[in-house]
């Protein structure tokens, strides 16, 4: 295998990057509709300690989802085409994400496991991997689809014979509200090419993931 490492965190956005893209979100907009949850909930918007809330609620919201204005095709257009690397598994582990659950504005963090079998020595740097996850994790989200988003980009960009995508996350939303599960992880996978069809060779690469039986 060709890789075992585990990244850390990958450098937060700043929100002053975002705010210099082309599209980014509308601050202005964010901090009128914060004065009005805090006067819903029956606050005072002006009181000493709110005043700065709403300005400060909206910068958090731009960072969360950064990703909407980033491309992954761009982390991943650098593709090293090396015929001596050969073909063989690339995985990267506990990848750390942040996200935001698109049912309640509220967070869900976890770890993703990312693992391609390259063709013909097409390979991308690791950290572009965890990269990609942050991408498609900094944006209004559910679990299944950022881990269905992760794999489709690894196929459209890399071309890879297999993609085996799975994500572990604790939602805020779980943990603090209704059903109150507190230790409850939610595991969403995508497979494709090889790792959906040859089921010994998905095997292999969930316990190398450290989810095998
Ligand atoms: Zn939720």
């Amino acid at each position: 295998m060709a890789g075992e490492a585990v990244v850390g965190r990958v450098p937060l956005v700043r929100v002053e990057e975002v705010l210099e893209r082309r599209h980014s979100p509308d601050l202005s907009r964010i901090e009128l509709g914060v004065r009005e949850i805090l006067a819903g909930l029956g606050e005072d918007p002006d009181r000493e300690g709110l005043v700065e809330t709403p300005s400060r609620v909206a910068r958090a919201y731009a960072e969360l989802v950064a990703g909407s204005w980033d491309d992954a095709g761009e982390h991943l257009s650098r593709v090293f085409g090396q015929e001596h690397v050969g073909d063989d598994l690339v995985m990267l582990r506990a990848i750390r994400f942040a996200s935001l659950c698109e049912h309640h504005l509220l967070p869900f963090t976890g770890v993703a496991h990312v693992a391609y079998l390259p063709s013909h020595g097409r390979v991308t740097g690791l950290s572009k991997l965890a990269r990609v996850v942050d991408v498609y994790a900094r944006r209004l989200q559910m679990q299944e689809r950022l881990t269905g988003q992760v794999a489709d980009a690894l196929v459209e960009h890399l071309d890879p014979r297999g993609v085996a995508v799975v994500v572990e996350a604790e939602h805020t939303c779980l943990r603090l509200r209704g059903a109150r599960k507190e230790e409850a992880q939610m595991v969403s996978t995508a497979f494709r090419g090889a790792m959906e069809h040859d089921r010994a060779l998905r095997a292999e690469v969930l316990s190398l993931m450290g989810l095998g039986r």
